[in-house]
């Protein structure tokens, strides 16, 4: 059984104080993890002071990012090592702004999928759409291409630990989320490359996420749909309450 999976992701917002008061106020309002799994992701500065808040909760943190390399001269770098032993067990690698602003390619993101992963995080890998791809009729091609290459050598062993999240770029940040349908069919189309390269058995036990303008007002239609075991959330992850109402949907 997936158990399903409703992650923020803050990317580069909030100071540690900010930071701290979001996990006390909502760590005691968050269900078990065998029920439904709660995470943040947030700045690397962020995630010590608020694993130290969120102690004897469900919440779970993860890094937006880190490096391939465990230790070296990379200035202004994460290693994966570091974060494992600071008790952080989940990485989000590959994410759009990542891809678009930092010109990460996908071979940079199997080489951090595969460190991640040596390393003990378990990495959510995040797999983007374009509406002009979708409208070519190209996004089959697109996703199967960027899910091969992200996940390039990972054993059967591996795999299981990796999250995917379909995110089309159009809907991320936009308010323009995806509709119910097509948020599905991408997630289906991964689940299906899984199964191509794993077998059905992998496949049907790997958790997929959505994101893209999911808000209190969507995330039940998107949530519904079979192959969707979870969303991936921006803007409306930002405020406490809101974010309680998207765990709590
Ligand atoms: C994201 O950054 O992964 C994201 C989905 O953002 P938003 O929810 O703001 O679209």
């Amino acid at each position: 059984m997936r158990v399903p999976i409703v992650a923020g992701n803050w990317k580069m917002n909030k100071n540690v104080a900010e930071a701290i008061a979001f996990v006390n106020q909502i760590k005691a309002s968050l269900p078990p993890a065998s029920q439904l799994e709660t995470a943040l992701a947030a700045p690397t500065l962020c995630l010590v002071p608020m694993i130290e808040a969120a102690e004897g909760s469900p919440l779970k943190l993860m890094a937006e990012n880190c490096y391939y390399k465990d230790a070296g001269a990379y200035t202004g770098e994460t290693s994966p090592r570091a974060l494992y032993q600071a008790g952080i067990h989940h990485v989000i690698l590959g994410h759009s702004e990542r891809r678009t602003y930092f010109h990460e390619t996908d071979e940079l993101i199997n080489k951090k999928v595969k460190a991640a992963l040596k390393n003990g995080l378990c990495p959510i890998v995040c797999c983007d759409d374009t509406m002009g791809r979708r409208v070519a009729g190209k996004k089959v091609h697109w996703v199967v291409s960027r899910i091969l290459a992200d996940l390039h050598g990972l054993s059967d062993d591996e795999i299981c630990h990796v999250t995917i999240a379909y995110e089309p770029s159009w809907a991320i940040g936009t308010g323009d989320s995806a509709d119910p349908a097509q948020a599905a069919e991408g997630c289906y189309l991964i689940r299906q490359t899984i199964a191509d390269m794993y077998g059905d058995n992998v496949a049907n036990n790997v958790r997929i996420l959505y994101g893209g303008s999911v808000t209190t007002v969507n995330i039940n239609s998107l949530m519904a749909k079979q192959d969707i075991d979870g969303v991936l959330v921006g803007k409306d992850s930002l405020n406490p309450t809101t974010f309680l109402q998207l765990v709590n949907h």
